[in-house]
């Protein structure tokens, strides 16, 4: 058995996993059925159904949705595996750590992957993105809709127009945005979408949902994927033809996932986003008090993590652990923000006494107080 210092389970201010629902929890362990049976079938149907429904897609008959045992990442994979023909041109449009993933991944399955980089939280030029469609012809366009490592959102809307007019593809990673920060997929023009169970969706882990056009995935017939496993045609013929995935699914994840589903669309998913964007506001409104200051101010912010920049006096090492012997598991940053930020997310099962008593004890941690000292006042003036 594993025992933490701290006794009991964490409270997660991290972007996934998160904490979940005693629902979700309990979802884990309700059935046991073969996942070549007919409960299977119907629940993965119900699943593609209610990620539809999440995904505010309105034109339902044009859409489809596979779910994929896996991270997040085994739903960007299965993507940039499966849709790029051999030797077509990938436009992989950069501004941090996970948009420069897709890249990689892309870079391995697709020769003709060029990068459009951006420095990490620089918003996305818009005009330089338009000269390169303009020049060449590319079969698909990659970006993130939220750069977790930046906290910042980025504009599908715009990049879909671009990408409508220069006729080429769009595949948003929304791994860690969908669900928490509105994301339009049909007015966007967005071809696929990926997503995971274990970020704002609420649920454990160890999923990845691929939603994307009905007659793009059907034109993946004419593709030849290039990784067995996260064949995303196979996925797709499977889940249309008979409800079933090629291999044998994560049957316990699949039901937690689909209570988390429910969940979401009882309380409205709207309504949901709105109480998801109140907590992040609650964070930035006592670091605020505090005078701590986030990684950009001016930045449009998602509501899935606030990065806060680390104070003078204190590393990130000594904060998380700091906090985790009082029950509170913190992310730092990555690549060029290493050292530099830490990361406060409540997209999962947190309330505001939680949020509170997290305050707290980074009060004490590092000798703030909920109210601006004079210095601070004046500085702020
Ligand atoms: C977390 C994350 C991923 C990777 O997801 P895994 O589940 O760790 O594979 C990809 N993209 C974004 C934007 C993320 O936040």
């Amino acid at each position: 058995m594993i025992l933490d210092s701290y006794g009991k389970s964490f409270c997660l201010l991290c972007p996934g996993p998160v904490n979940v629902r005693p629902e979700v929890a309990a979802a884990l362990t309700e059935y046991e059925f073969g996942h070549r049976e007919d409960e299977f079938c119907a629940l993965l149907a119900e699943v593609r159904e209610n990620a539809l429904a999440v995904a505010g897609i309105r034109d339902r008959a044009a859409y489809s949705a596979v779910v994929i045992t896996g991270s997040g990442t085994a739903g960007n994979e299965a993507v940039l595996s499966s849709v790029v023909p051999a030797g077509e041109p990938v436009l992989c449009v950069v501004n941090g750590e996970f948009s420069g993933r897709l890249a990689e991944i892309s870079a391995m399955y697709n020769t003709g992957t060029t990068l459009l980089e951006h420095a990490w939280g620089e918003p996305l030029d818009l005009g330089r993105l338009e000269k390169r469609l303009a020049e060449q012809r590319f079969s698909l366009v990659t970006m993130t809709h939220h750069e977790t490592s930046t906290g910042m959102l980025n504009p599908v809307v715009e990049v879909g127009a671009l990408c409508k007019r220069y006729g080429t593809r769009l595949f948003v990673d929304a791994v860690s945005s969908f669900s928490a920060d509105p994301l339009e997929i049909e007015r966007g023009e967005v071809t696929f979408v990926s997503t995971s169970s274990g970020k704002a969706l609420a649920s454990y882990p160890g999923l990845a949902l691929v939603i994307g056009r009905r007659a793009e995935f059907e034109k993946l017939s004419q593709v030849s994927g290039r990784n067995y496993y996260l064949d995303l045609h196979r996925y797709y013929t499977f889940a249309e033809g008979r409800s079933q995935t090629p291999t044998t699914p994560a049957v316990p994840l699949v039901l937690a996932l689909n209570r988390a589903l429910e969940l979401i669309l009882a309380e409205g998913v709207d309504e949901r986003m709105a109480r998801i964007r109140a907590s992040a506001q609650q964070v930035r409104a006592r670091l605020r008090q505090r005078g701590l200051k986030l990684l950009d101010e001016t930045a449009v912010l998602s509501s899935v993590v606030t990065c806060v920049r680390i104070p003078a006096g204190t590393t990130f090492e000594a904060l998380r652990r700091g906090l985790r012997a009082q029950g509170f598991v913190i992310y730092g940053g990555k690549g060029p923000l290493s050292d530099r930020i830490f990361q406060i997310s409540t997209i999962g099962e947190v309330d505001i006494e939680t949020v509170d008593r997290f305050f707290a004890v980074l009060d004490d941690l590092i000798g703030t107080s909920p109210r601006p000292t004079r210095r601070q006042r004046s500085a702020t003036v």
